[in-house]
């Protein structure tokens, strides 16, 4: 089977009926980026940038930041990457910066809250962000917005980086795509406006699953009693996908889901045209969606969306489509 992905790298990923799917991957290592060629992924739909910080035994300086970003968009050679701006905090530890002891770290000082509260930090990596694309284009976005002022207060940290480089005669980038993740369910409610702000939205179903169905993503005991492809989760994505074509903002989906065959014909089915995935998935998804009929697919998982008594599982729904099919 792998090599019957292999022969897919260099196929166009298009459905059946013939909608163009944007298939990335995500990373956060140097050694992730060979797999964006041998995968024939289009782009990093996520960067993680936090892993060269949990790996290193101190705080990377601006100077290791700006090379290893650097690196890092000289080996995608053009294919377009999203750097996350730092996702400390929660699941996401640094033995060097001990934060407070947290009851609830998951809904603690965390990613954007932590950069805010620490403006240094995010002031060093929006640098040398900028400072590794100078001339080229910059893809950013920030993890774990509950309020669209909190996307007006990193753009205004940003603002003052871009100030100070072009008074020093640094070239900036070429073209700036700023987004927000949307992992915080309060933000739902916000869908218009966050998107009169950003450039695009990307959704990290991990944490908004976690949030939404308030089910810790780390808990095994949890796991199996609630179904990303459970009508809630479903509809909530829907909604995301709808608020995104009213505003003609583009959309990305780059949590666990969009890796798995039965998840990612969700996504597709509701209107996902743009997914990043683990490099390992993209071959798979691929080989499904190429003999997709994903507008045949839409009218049925829409329509079991619309029920008002629920009938039979999404799963079971996906599964038999694609059995029929
Ligand atoms: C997510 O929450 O879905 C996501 C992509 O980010 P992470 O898994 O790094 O929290
Ligand atoms: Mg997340």
């Amino acid at each position: 089977r792998q090599e019957q992905f292999r022969a897919l790298r260099d196929v166009e990923p298009a459905t059946r009926d013939g909608k163009l799917i944007n298939l990335q991957m995500n990373a956060g290592l140097l050694v992730d980026l060979p797999q964006l060629f041998e995968s024939g992924a289009t782009g990093i739909g996520l960067f993680r940038t936090e892993l060269q910080f949990m790996i290193a035994s101190n705080m990377p300086k601006a100077d290791e930041q700006e090379e290893f970003y650097r690196n890092v968009l000289k080996q995608a050679a053009g294919r377009p990457v999203t750097f996350r701006t730092l996702d400390i905090g929660g699941d996401k530890v640094l033995s060097y910066f001990r934060a407070h002891e947290e009851e609830n770290p998951a809904l603690g000082w965390r990613a954007i809250r932590l950069a805010l509260d620490r403006p240094g930090l995010l002031r060093t990596q929006l640098r040398a962000l900028l400072r590794a694309s100078s001339g080229a284009e910059l893809k950013m976005m920030i993890p774990m917005v509950t309020e669209v002022s909190e996307i007006r207060a990193v753009r205004e940290l940003f603002q003052k980086e871009v100030q100070h480089l072009s008074k020093f005669g640094y070239q900036l980038p070429r073209k700036l795509q700023f987004g927000a993740m949307l992992e915080v369910p309060a933000l739902l409610w916000q869908l218009d406006e966050l998107m009169d702000e950003v450039d695009f939205v990307s959704v990290g179903s991990n944490d908004l699953f976690q949030f939404s169905m308030a089910v810790d993503r780390g808990n095994a005991r949890v796991a199996d009693r609630f179904d990303v492809l459970g009508r809630p989760f479903l509809r909530i994505l829907r909604d995301i996908v709808r608020a995104a074509e009213r505003n003609e903002t583009p959309v990305t989906l780059c949590g666990e889901m969009a890796g798995k065959p039965l998840s990612a014909m969700a996504l597709l089915g509701i209107g996902f045209r743009s997914v990043s995935m683990s490099p390992t998935a993209i071959g798979p998804i691929k080989a499904m969606l190429l003999g997709l009929d994903v507008g045949q697919l839409s009218e049925v998982l829409n329509a079991a969306l619309d029920e008002r008594k629920p009938g039979a599982p999404i799963r079971e729904i996906l599964a038999q489509f694609a059995e029929a099919h």
